[in-house]
């Protein structure tokens, strides 16, 4: 069971499935929207309850970025034709069971860090 919150807690989620896609995206979306590197990992919609008034917003057409309107975490990221969503690692508590898998977007990175865990990079 994995279970996180915001960090005012007025919006919780919990999984009981096994996530997938656990990544580090460095995009410029998620670098602003989130002040740094966006670690999060998906699950099937109907595997993820959310409680607590979630703000959304569509940065593009092609998805909708979740956040608590109270104290602003950037929560849940969801594209608009597929199943799933991804949740914000940073918000789960530990310990999460998970591994980290890759980094992606890295073509958008920040040019203040390196990445050198040896990990998988998708530009
Ligand atoms: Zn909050
Ligand atoms: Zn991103």
């Amino acid at each position: 069971m994995i279970k996180g919150h915001c960090l005012c807690g007025s919006i919780q989620f919990e999984t009981e499935a096994t996530p997938k896609g656990v990544s580090m995206c460095h995009c410029g979306q998620c670098r602003r929207q989130s002040g740094g590197i966006w670690s999060s990992a998906y699950v099937q919609d109907e595997d993820l309850v959310i409680r607590g008034p979630v703000r959304w917003f569509a940065a593009s057409t092609h998805a909708r970025r979740g956040f608590c309107a109270d104290c602003g975490s950037f929560l849940f990221w969801k594209a608009q034709d597929e199943g799933t969503t991804s949740f914000a690692l940073g918000a789960v508590s530990n310990p999460t069971g998970l591994t980290l898998e890759k980094h992606i977007f890295v073509a958008d990175k920040g040019d203040y860090y390196d990445i050198a865990d040896g990990l998988p990079q998708k530009d």
